[in-house]
């Protein structure tokens, strides 16, 4: 009997396990690991989806086999080292193997069902429904809204109505309707006799068919050529329509510069040496280079180097790294050999792009987070790009780091891995300390005319600030009128993290709340509604204090859209782009506006922090950091590496071509150490101090964490439940191991749930995966009682 092992796509932990299917005889040369197929599951036997992972043989069976339906593909869509990378993710993650693989695809290759509800026994249909259900089965949606789902419920009980799940193909690809011309010298006299006297548009496409031999049809019916006219034509043999498979090119429309090689300087190419001699092997470097360092010069010669020999490579950056004049490097080295993969594509782009990987036809990746499961083979070299950058780990279930992946990768592939920074993560850093990464550092501007930019820091205390703002230091208002006046330009960064404008009553101190979170809801003046940043709940902005129906509600804290007002007051005569959430949430928007600052359409650049990285524009001659502070004061033991990442990024967007730039830093805490060792980019100093310091208080990279939440609708089944996880993890652990908590969350309530943590800190541990293993299998009983676990390893912060 041939065998086909499918993860179906059910995603608990009874179903967490390969099942057997039959393969029909008509299937067994078509079904292959890797493939989505059709199932029957369950006592219900409803359709559903899954995945082969591999084939077998087997001679009899205890019991009967199901066989599987269909295939959902022509060809596997995860190859074998993507089916044991999902294994290995499922470990490192605590999550399930469907909820991995899945994870692995574009989104427009996941399960998606479409669900109808069927009548299994007519005539015991109550009567009032029989007309309803004449056609036998109705979509799901409708049933529900005229019956209530209590009804159908009942009805299913008793069996006479049962539900259906239709598994939807939508991995559509895009066809175009061409027109091939036929018309050729011997035939074009006949055709020319047989159009009728006054028939224009027919003269006008016969015309056109001696001109173009294959055209898009929508061009025809774009000149006023009608598709009965065309039709006819087709009829009489003048021309044939084809459909031709298209990739939706995000940036079809778009010419790259070409771009060739630099000279490297002697640092860069030291670097580009070790990684070309490390061809073959699974080697990781840690490429430690001040901003501006040439690095990305590195990584383009270090990936040319692999393509010559026939390899891929595959290059991450983080999502807001992603910028156009990224793109623009890689496309214009590379052409059309580069496929880009990032969140800004729409569902059917990013597609395209991933077949145009999967058939071979793009050799170098360049993409954001989930790119790390790009179907690239025989990968010759991966970079991760701000290595340091928490992007890379996703928030939600499967918790996966994509630099793990690509180490784990490059493992498969024995291929080098190059982590870049100017700010590694300390854990990295640690790694290359202790010879476990090979360490290169970049010490130089890579453009020898750069010089790294001087910081100043503002002592906001000290600041005497005038009264029409409360936001711009003196010091950096006369540098931003020099600059103005010298037509060079300025970036100002509002530091945003963890950091919110909302509404307060001035009379009794009522902040407007989020009705199902324990947060205070932000102003968003482009809307003009107040919104939870957790759940997305939306309402107006109050006029009266809903507390005590005071009219003295006020604005407080500072978004970027206050602060551009009070440019203007300041600077009248400036032109401000402002980059945030609100201006960035149209697709495209982010390079809109970059390239309107190309192209000096404006003189100030004011935004979060999305605007630190990436930014390489030649007459950038002046970085404000508004306010440094904010996320210095996040209740997280990784808030000054942040803070000091923050600094240093912005500060590398000043002066990176001719002219020297400058960096004004206010802040409250002139004295900090992230605040004064960035200006003075010293990062090997940051490293120094802040690693003493996690040593202190026993902290990564000198312990390993672990997360472990509960969370329930109610706050006294998830308190109770971390208690019990506390006292299991203590007999558990050794002394060496310390425990946090339980505690509830910083927002204790989220989207109508309550959340309690523990938080694991521990060197070595051998017993605890396969206790976080076991717990994780228990809580599915919790789970149908509304009680929810989640294991976070490594987790991004502890609040
Ligand atoms: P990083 O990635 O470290 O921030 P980039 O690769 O973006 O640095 O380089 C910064 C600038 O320096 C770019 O404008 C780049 O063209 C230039 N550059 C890099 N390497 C060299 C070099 N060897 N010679 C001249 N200019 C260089
Ligand atoms: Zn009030
Ligand atoms: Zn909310």
């Amino acid at each position: 009997m041939n065998i086909a092992q499918v993860i179906v796509d059910v995603p608990t932990m009874q179903t967490d396990q390969p099942f057997s299917y039959l393969i029909p005889e008509e299937m067994l040369t078509v079904i292959e690991p890797g493939m989505r197929v059709e199932v029957p599951f369950g006592n219900g036997n409803r359709h559903i989806q899954g995945f082969v992972v591999e084939l077998t043989q087997l001679q009899e069976s205890e019991h009967e086999l199901k066989e599987l339906i269909r295939p959902l593909d022509v060809t596997p869509v995860l190859n074998q080292e993507l089916l044991a990378l999902a294994d290995y993710m499922k470990e490192e993650t605590f999550s399930f193997k469907i909820t991995c693989l899945q994870t692995m695809l574009p989104s427009v290759l996941k399960a998606k069902y479409d669900k109808q509800i069927q009548v299994l026994v007519p005539s015991a249909l109550p009567k009032e429904w029989q007309e309803f259900f004449a056609q036998g089965v109705v979509p799901y949606e409708e049933a529900i809204q005229q019956m209530g789902i209590a009804a159908i419920q009942k009805l299913r009980q008793a069996g006479i109505l049962d539900i259906q799940y239709l598994v939807k193909k939508q991995n559509r690809v895009q066809a175009i309707k061409m027109v091939y011309s036929t018309v050729t010298a011997e035939n074009y006299q006949q055709f020319v006799q047989s159009i009728r006297k006054g028939a224009t548009r027919k003269v006008q496409l016969l015309e056109r068919l001696t001109q173009v031999p294959k055209r898009k049809l929508q061009e025809y019916l774009d000149e006023g050529i009608s598709r009965a006219v065309i039709n006819q034509a087709a009829k009489e043999g003048w021309l044939r329509i084809e459909e031709e498979e298209r990739y939706r090119d995000p940036y079809a429309n778009r010419s790259f510069a070409p771009s060739s090689p630099l000279q490297l300087n002697a640092e860069q190419e030291a670097a580009l040496k070790a990684c070309e001699q490390a061809e073959g092997q699974s080697q990781t470097f840690l490429l430690e280079g001040i901003t501006g360092s040439g690095k990305t010069e590195v990584y383009l010669q270090a990936i040319a180097s692999v393509l010559k020999k026939g390899k891929t490579a595959m290059m991450l950056v983080p999502e807001i790294a992603l910028t156009p004049q990224m793109v623009e490097r890689f496309k214009g080295r590379f052409g059309e050999a580069v496929a880009v993969l990032h969140s800004g594509l729409s569902q059917g782009e990013k597609y395209d792009e991933w077949r145009k990987i999967e058939r071979k036809e793009a050799q170098v990746v360049v993409g954001a987070r989930s790119a790390v499961f790009a179907p690239l083979e025989d990968i010759g070299l991966i970079v991760v790009d701000e290595e340091h950058e928490s992007s890379y780990k996703q928030e939600e279930t499967p918790r996966y780091h994509a630099r793990d992946l690509a180490l784990w990768r490059s493992k498969y592939h024995h291929c080098p891995v190059i982590l870049g920074s100017a700010t590694p993560s300390l854990e990295s850093r640690a790694r290359a300390q202790k010879d476990v990464y090979h360490f290169l550092q970049l010490s130089q501007r890579g453009n020898p005319n750069a010089l790294l930019p001087s910081v100043a820091i503002i002592d906001m205390k000290q600041e005497i600030i005038r009264k029409d703002t409360t936001t711009f230091s003196r010091v950096l208002q006369e540098k931003i009128h020099d600059r103005l006046e010298k037509e060079e330009q300025v970036v100002l960064m509002l530091n945003r993290r963890g950091y919110s404008s909302f509404v307060m009553c001035r009379d009794c101190g009522f902040v407007l709340p989020c009705p199902n979170c324990d947060i205070s809801l932000t102003l968003h003046m482009d809307t003009k509604t107040m919104r939870c940043h957790y759940c997305g709940h939306e309402e107006r902005i109050p006029h009266q204090c809903p507390s005590c129906g005071s009219d003295k509600i006020r604005y407080y804290g500072t978004g970027t859209q206050k602060v551009q007002e009070e440019l203007l007051q300041l600077f009248p005569e400036a032109s401000v782009l402002r980059m945030d959430v609100d201006t960035t949430r149209k697709k495209g928007a982010h390079e809109r506006i970059l390239r309107a600052f190309s192209e000096k359409k404006a003189s100030i650049l004011l935004g979060t922090q999305m605007i630190a990285k990436g930014l390489d524009f030649p007459d950038i001659t002046l970085v404000g950091v508004l306010n440094a502070d904010t996320s210095l004061n996040l209740p997280d033991f990784r808030a000054s590496e942040r803070t000091f990442q923050l600094l240093t990024q912005v500060s590398g967007r000043a002066g990176r071509a001719q002219k020297p730039g400058e960096v004004i830093i206010q802040t409250f805490n002139p004295e900090h150490h992230a605040i004064v060792l960035s200006q003075q980019q010293n990062y090997e100093a940051f490293y120094q101090k802040e690693m003493h310091l996690r040593h202190q208080s026993d902290y990564p990279p000198y312990y390993f964490t672990v997360k472990i939440v509960a969370s329930h609708e109610q706050e006294e089944p998830a308190a109770r439940k971390m208690y019990q996880v506390f006292r299991e993890v203590e007999q558990v652990l050794s002394p060496q191991a310390k425990i946090l908590g339980p505690t509830p969350h910083a927002i204790m309530r989220i989207k109508n749930r309550y959340y309690y943590q523990i938080i694991i800190k521990y060197k070595r541990e051998p017993q605890l995966a396969s206790y976080l293993k076991e717990l994780l299998e228990r809580s599915q009983v919790d789970q149908r009682n509304g009680l929810f676990l989640s294991i976070d390893k490594e987790p991004l912060s502890f609040i």
